[in-house]
C-alpha cells in the first residue's frame, strides 16, 4: 500500500496549473499570483513629512528656542510652493512632500507657532521625520512573486503600484459527487433509514474556502449507471471529487466505475488511518480522487489529497498543510500498521503549542473535526504517543 506522501505525488504530478487570466483587482482576494509583479515607481514616489509640523534646515537651529519665520505651508495633497528659504521654516502636514532644501521636520509637538513664526523646542537632526522616495518599494524591484496567494496586504500593495488588472491563475472547477443509497441531500425527504449527505457541504464548503469553484451534482444512486450518468454531467470540471463507494462493499461501485474503458484507476487505498479507502485515476479525460465515504475520513481525504490538486491548479507553491510540532497534553493511540490523523486542538501553553484529542476517533464522528482544528499525526508502529511527548499537527483551519 503507498503512503500518503506517495499518493499526494502521484496525483499532484497528474495536475497541471491552469492558464493566467486578467482579472480587476477587485476580485483578486484569494487569487494566486500568474506573473511576478516589479515596481515601476517608486513608493512613496517623493520625500514626505511622516508628521505634522514645521520643515526646517538642520543647520537653521544650532540650539533649542531659535525661531524662524514660517514662509508658507503644505497640507497633504499640495505641492511645495518653492525652496525652503535659508533661516525659515514652511509648516508641513503628514504625507505632504518636503519642500527642496529642508532636511528635517519638526514635530508640532516639539515646538510652538505664533504670529507667523516658529520656535523650536528640540533640537532637530539631520532626516528626522522624513519619508524618503523608495523606502518602502524601489523602482524596479519584484515586490511580489508568482504564484503568490493574494490576501490583503498584498491587494494593498498592487493598489500602490495602481494595478487595476492582475494576471491570476484560473479557478478550478470542482465537480462533487456523493454516493450512497442511503444518503439524501436537505431539498429530498430524509424517509426511513436515510442520513443526511454531511459530505455534499462539507467538500462544497472546503473547495470554495480554497477559492475554486464547486459544481455540485448531487448524489449517485449505487449504481455504476446512475455514477456514469453524474460523470457524464461534469464534462466542465477540472476534477471529479466523489465520496463513499470505495470500499469493499458489494454496493462501492466508484473502482468499477473509474475502471471501466476508457477510465484508468492509478491506485486504490492509502496508508492512512482513517482514510484508506482512496481511488485516484481519469474519467472522461478528467482526474478524479474516489474520497472515502465516512465524513470523518472524507475530509481527511480532501485535505491530504485533493486539497494539493486544487491549490496546483490555481498556481501555489506551498500545497500541503502548515505543520507544527506541539506537547500532548494526554496519552494518544496510534496504529501498528499505519499512520494515525487524530482530532486536535491545538493551543498556546506558555511559551510553546500543546495539542488535546477532540475525544472520540471514529471516522463517522464528523463533530471531532468540528471541535478541532489539526490532526495530531501519530507515526505508524507508534501505537501510544504519552502526555508530555511532542506530536507533529496539520492545521486544517486556516483560521488558527
Ligand atoms: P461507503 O464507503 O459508501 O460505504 O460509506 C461509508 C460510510 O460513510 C457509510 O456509513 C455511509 O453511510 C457514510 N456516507 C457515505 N456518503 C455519505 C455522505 N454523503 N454524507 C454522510 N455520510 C456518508
Ligand atoms: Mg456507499
Amino acid at each position: 500500500m503507498i503512503t500518503v506522501e506517495q499518493a499526494r505525488g502521484i496525483i499532484v504530478g497528474r495536475i497541471t496549473p491552469l492558464p493566467a487570466e486578467k482579472i480587476p483587482l477587485d476580485q483578486a482576494l484569494g487569487r494566486y499570483l500568474a506573473e511576478d509583479i516589479v515596481s515601476a515607481t517608486d513608493i512613496p514616489p517623493w520625500d514626505n513629512s511622516a508628521m505634522d509640523g514645521y520643515a526646517v534646515r538642520v543647520q537653521d537651529v544650532p540650539k533649542e528656542g531659535v525661531r524662524l519665520d514660517i514662509s508658507y505651508e503644505i497640507p497633504a495633497g499640495s505641492l511645495p510652493k518653492g525652496p525652503l528659504d535659508k533661516g525659515r521654516a514652511v509648516k508641513i502636514m503628514t504625507g505632504a512632500p518636503v519642500p527642496p532644501g529642508a532636511d528635517a521636520v519638526v514635530k508640532r509637538e516639539d515646538s510652538q507657532e505664533f504670529e507667523g513664526s516658529v520656535v523650536i523646542r528640540t533640537l532637530p537632526r539631520k532626516h528626522d521625520h522624513i519619508r524618503f522616495a523608495g523606502e518602502d518599494i524601489r523602482t524596479g524591484e519584484m515586490i511580489l512573486e508568482k504564484g503568490t496567494l493574494l490576501e490583503a496586504p498584498e491587494i494593498g500593495v498592487l493598489a500602490s503600484l495602481r494595478r487595476r488588472m492582475v494576471f491570476c491563475r484560473q479557478r478550478p472547477v470542482v465537480a462533487i459527487i456523493a454516493t450512497g443509497d442511503e444518503v439524501a441531500d436537505l431539498d429530498e425527504e430524509l424517509a426511513e433509514g436515510k442520513i443526511p449527505s454531511s459530505n455534499s457541504w462539507s467538500l462544497i464548503s472546503r473547495v470554495r474556502q480554497l477559492g475554486a469553484v464547486p459544481l455540485y451534482l448531487g448524489i449517485a444512486r449505487d449504481t455504476a449507471a446512475d455514477l456514469r450518468g453524474k460523470f457524464a454531467r461534469a464534462s466542465r470540471a477540472d476534477l471529479i471529487l466523489t465520496s463513499g463507494g470505495v470500499s469493499m462493499g458489494d454496493y462501492d461501485v466508484v473502482r468499477d466505475v473509474m475502471t471501466e474503458s476508457g477510465n484508468s484507476m492509478e491506485f486504490w487505498k492509502v496508508r492512512v488511518k482513517p482514510g484508506r479507502p482512496l481511488a485516484f485515476g481519469v474519467i472522461n479525460n478528467i482526474p478524479a480522487i474516489g474520497l472515502p465515504g465516512n465524513p470523518v475520513s472524507t475530509m481527511l481525504s480532501f485535505d491530504l489529497f485533493a486539497r494539493p490538486a486544487i491549490l496546483k491548479f490555481m498556481g501555489a507553491l506551498t500545497l500541503t498543510l502548515p505543520r507544527v510540532r506541539a506537547r500532548l497534553t494526554e496519552e494518544i493511540r496510534g496504529s501498528s500498521d499505519r499512520p494515525q490523523y487524530v482530532r486536535g486542538i491545538l493551543k498556546r501553553c506558555g511559551d510553546e503549542l500543546c495539542a488535546s484529542p477532540t475525544g472520540p476517533q471514529g471516522s463517522g464522528i464528523l463533530s471531532s473535526m468540528a471541535r478541532g482544528n489539526c490532526y495530531m499525526i501519530v507515526p505508524q508502529g507508534n501505537e501510544t504517543l504519552k502526555e508530555g511527548e511532542y506530536v507533529e499537527c496539520e492545521i486544517f483551519r486556516p483560521s488558527w
